[in-house]
């Protein structure tokens, strides 16, 4: 008997705007497909928070007991710098300006975001394909498309025919927009453009003498428009019809809603079964962008090196903040909002080591399974992480009553809820502990500490060739004694 037979798990699915039961297509598997990063540069934190959100729901469906396969995508060439059908290629446009090759942006920022979901404690989805390493692939979507007459050529390049879908398909059922408003909204611009329609988009384009980045094709020369991979990608591995595709909120249109016509206008149905979209992360109220330079890279977090915080903040405490919210709100990061993760993550961990301890008892006062099935509820309705949360500190409340002696635990319940709270925390969480490194600097620094003392000692003593070899051979191990107003500090470096 696995979890996910005894659990009943909705999922906000957002073609429907409802929660609906999550059932799979293949009892016991799920086929998920999430929009990876474009790799022209650092993740910022932005990024790291939709990535997240799906780590976290990939971490639930396994726990559940569900064989998950989780595509998540490497986007290192067509997504041109106005993410519409204008523009250089995003990464090509870096390579001209750093005066490198465009693989060699594609690997410096795809080890950068390896990097860092590594220090984030993600785990790594199953498969993670390029669209450099698809374009056969898409290709074959192309001949598709234009075969079933959804698409036309012109110039060397091929555009998707939005209207003609439009007849017998929906267009604008994900992000409920209506085709007629659109093109009514649209109307000027559409003369400028070799498109029939503003709202065409491109499958292939044309590449220019200038650009870089060009694979031959029936058509000439050039590289696949930006929704293309994604279809292509997610068809090859997951089927023509698979569980889960998820993304950033700001995908929805027109990146989804593109997947969605190209998949039914060359298979004839609807790809997905479950749309999920992770909200943003704000920064004083407003998106966190590259483009608009309101963001914070990560590896600023953690190191401290920023104006905007006061301090530096660990990957665990920056996730346990993430989790804190639920991932269709938006979540404003600010240092305030940091400090209070930082205690509320403390709080959970002490508790969590000091459960081992518990004395137990021959009577529970405290009901350790409704609270774990209160969790799996909470988990189940639509990934609520924040009432999970809630739930782990009620556990808390109680380990801690249970310590002073106000409350007891018989030894069942009490491995129960060491179980619990571990599969929550750390398992579906993904948050990280790191006991034993706190321990051990804070045994350096009671050693250290020690040997100022015994220094200062030995020069109120006079005894200074005692006390220079203590500093002298601290420093050759890289811990330097200061000498200040206050006494003497250390510094390891
Ligand atoms: P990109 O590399 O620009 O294609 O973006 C990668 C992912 O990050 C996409 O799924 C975006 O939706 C997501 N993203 C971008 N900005 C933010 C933000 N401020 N908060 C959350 N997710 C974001
Ligand atoms: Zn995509």
């Amino acid at each position: 008997m696995q979890l996910y037979q005894e659990q009943t798990l909705k999922i906000t699915n957002s073609l429907s705007g409802k929660k609906e039961i999550f059932k799979p297509i293949n009892e016991g598997h799920v086929g998920m497909y999430v929009c990876g990063p474009t790799v022209y540069s650092n993740v910022h934190l932005g990024n790291c928070r939709t990535f997240m959100s799906f780590d976290m729901i990939f971490r639930y469906l396994r726990h559940l007991g569900y064989k998950v396969r989780y595509v998540r995508n490497i986007t290192d060439a067509g997504h041109l710098v106005d993410d519409a059908d204008e523009g250089e290629d995003k990464i090509a446009k870096k390579a001209r300006l750093e005066k490198i090759e465009p693989m060699e942006v594609v690997q410096r920022y795809t080890v950068d975001f390896h990097y860092i979901l590594d220090q984030f404690n993600f785990l790594p989805p199953s498969i993670e394909p390029t669209a450099t390493g698809h374009i056969i692939e898409q290709l074959e979507i192309i001949k598709e498309i234009l075969e079933k007459g959804y698409a036309y050529e012109i110039n060397g390049s091929v555009y998707f025919d939005v209207k003609k879908f439009n007849d017998t398909f929906e267009y604008g059922k994900l992000s409920g927009r209506k085709l007629e408003d659109m093109i009514a909204n649209t109307r000027e611009l559409a003369a400028q453009s070799e498109k029939k329609n503003p709202q065409d988009f491109a499958l292939w384009k044309k590449a220019e003498p200038q650009h870089i980045m060009r694979w031959p094709s029936p058509w000439g020369d050039g590289f696949p428009g930006w929704h293309l991979e994604c279809t292509a990608m997610s068809t090859k591995y997951l089927g023509e019809t698979f569980d889960i595709h998820g993304g950033g909120m700001d995908l929805k249109f027109p990146h989804h809603e593109c997947e969605i016509a190209q998949a039914e206008a060359s298979n004839g149905h609807s790809p997905v079964n479950y749309w999920l979209h992770a909200n943003m992360l704000t920064m004083n109220g407003k998106k966190m962008a590259k483009s608009t330079g309101n963001n914070i890279l990560p590896g600023e977090i953690f190191s401290g090196e920023n104006t905007i915080l006061s301090k530096p903040f660990s990957p665990s405490v920056v996730r346990f903040f993430m989790m804190q919210a639920h991932y269709t709100s938006i979540l404003d990061l600010s240092n305030d909002a940091l400090l209070a993760s930082e205690k509320g993550y403390h709080r959970l961990m002490d508790a969590f080591d000091n459960l081992k301890n518990l004395e137990t008892d021959t009577i529970s006062d405290f009901d350790v399974p409704g609270w774990r099935q209160k969790c799996y509820d909470a988990m189940n309705d639509d990934f609520n992480t924040p009432i999970l949360i809630a739930h782990l500190f009620e556990g808390v409340k109680h380990i801690n009553l249970i310590k002073e002696g106000k409350e007891k635990i018989t030894s069942t319940d009490k491995d129960l809820l060491q179980q619990t709270m571990s599969d929550f925390i750390f398992d579906v969480l993904g948050l990280e502990h790191k006991t034993e490194s706190n321990q051990d600097s804070n045994k350096l620094q009671g050693v250290v500490e020690l040997l100022i003392e015994l220094r200062n000692e030995a020069r109120s003593n006079r005894d200074f060739s005692t006390s220079d070899k203590i500093r002298d051979q601290l420093s050759a191990m890289g811990i330097q004694l200061k000498d200040g107003k206050e006494g003497t500090t250390f510094s390891v470096s």
